[in-house]
């Protein structure tokens, strides 16, 4: 697969990068990383075409060695010579409009070739994450609450963000792994792993994620980063799949509601009351300190034996979702957002029916 999809630029003594999802030691039944095998044919293909091969992502939390024990990699890249580690230095590069320059991994940037290897998960924040979203791990640790706080409540421009670094980025190849994925409220330990039986790779990131979204039955235009690569022209216009690639039914995917509407005035306040946000469960909560040290925008207050949301600051990243280890958060609905989300859809279903019956 990475051979059709253009692994081939890969010659002896190129610097390749295998960019995997290391989002934080779990082990891999958890479906929360790349699989540990996935990453060593991956690797043991680059090494096979002569190249020198360096392993690198920066994960969102724990040390990398204890991420390269827990999720086996360590184990399943024994005997290869390949380096594994963190990213540490940024170069700033312009990615284009409305960003500019910014600082992503000097091995991101300097790497002939890039091997993006993305595991197929949901995401609260931006429904899936596949191949683009990926290379959001290129911005080392500390800078990424930052992008997170400049994009605030925009999710269509922190998508455009990702588009733009993954344009930077540019990978030769992009191969999802997805033989065990994950479903409902992703990409952390709150999901609920699910077999999908799937590789899916290409040249193209976009056009890799759209593929998955129709293996999901999903249109591709749902996912904020396709409609942000369609805006910059990098979609594709079509797709051509090869293989078997029957879609499965009935994936449990997050609620993406919107995240500012009515009167500019009334923004903030039907924010707060209409809007999903992060909940904790106090059964599962540890008071572990995880979240209120990756929270962008410093909305969650610990106290004596729970946290406590700043809905007025919270700008609905998700990032505390996806960093808590003990699976104690998840992206809820509030009781009138339920509501309305149903009106709206009946509104939209009641539109759709007067049309047709009016042709
Ligand atoms: S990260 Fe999870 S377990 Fe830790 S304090 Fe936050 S909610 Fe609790
Ligand atoms: S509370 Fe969670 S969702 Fe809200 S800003 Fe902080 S990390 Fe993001």
């Amino acid at each position: 697969m990475l051979e059709q999809a253009g692994g081939l630029r890969i010659r002896t003594g190129t610097r390749v990068l295998i960019k995997p999802n290391f989002l934080a030691p779990a082990r891999p039944e958890r479906a929360m990383t790349t699989h540990p095998l996935v990453l060593r044919a991956a690797a043991e293909y680059a090494l096979d075409c002569g190249s020198r091969v360096l392993i690198a992502d920066s994960p969102g939390m724990g040390s990398f060695d204890r991420l390269l024990r827990e999720g086996g990699y360590a184990d399943a890249l024994r005997g290869l010579e390949v380096a594994a580690r963190p990213f540490k230095e940024s170069v700033a590069v312009d990615i284009g409009q409305p960003f500019g320059r910014i600082e992503i991994a000097r091995e991101a940037i300097e790497a002939e070739v890039v091997i993006n290897l993305p595991k197929l998960k949901t995401h609260a924040q931006m429904l899936l994450t596949l191949g683009v979203k990926n290379l959001f791990g290129c911005i080392v640790g500390y800078k990424k609450p930052e992008w997170h706080m400049r994009s605030g409540v925009d999710r269509q421009l922190f998508a455009r963000l990702l588009v733009l670094i993954h344009r930077a980025v540019d990978p030769a190849v992009t191969l999802v792994d997805g033989i065990v994925g994950m479903e409902g409220h992703g990409p952390g330990r709150s999901g609920t792993p699910r077999p999908f039986g799937v590789l899916a790779a290409g040249a193209s990131a976009p056009a890799v994620d759209a593929a998955i979204c129709r293996f999901l039955n999903l249109p591709p235009e749902r996912l904020p980063t396709h409609r942000a690569a369609a805006e910059l022209g990098l979609a594709p216009q079509e797709l051509e799949i090869s293989g078997d690639f029957l879609p499965v039914p009935g994936v449990r995917l997050p609620v993406l509601a919107p995240l500012t509407f009515g009167p500019r005035r009334m923004q903030r306040l039907m924010r707060k009351h209409l809007v999903q946000r992060p909940e904790a469960d106090p059964r599962l909560c540890r008071m572990c300190g995880e979240c209120w040290r990756v929270c962008p925008a410093k909305a969650i207050t610990a106290y004596a034996r729970q946290i406590g949301f700043d809905y007025d600051r919270c700008i609905r990243c998700y990032c505390c979702v996806e960093m808590c280890p003990h699976g104690a958060l998840k992206a809820a609905e509030t009781g009138p957002g339920r509501i309305v989300r149903k009106l709206a859809g009946l509104r939209d279903h009641l539109a759709v029916r007067l049309e047709k019956r009016r042709r």
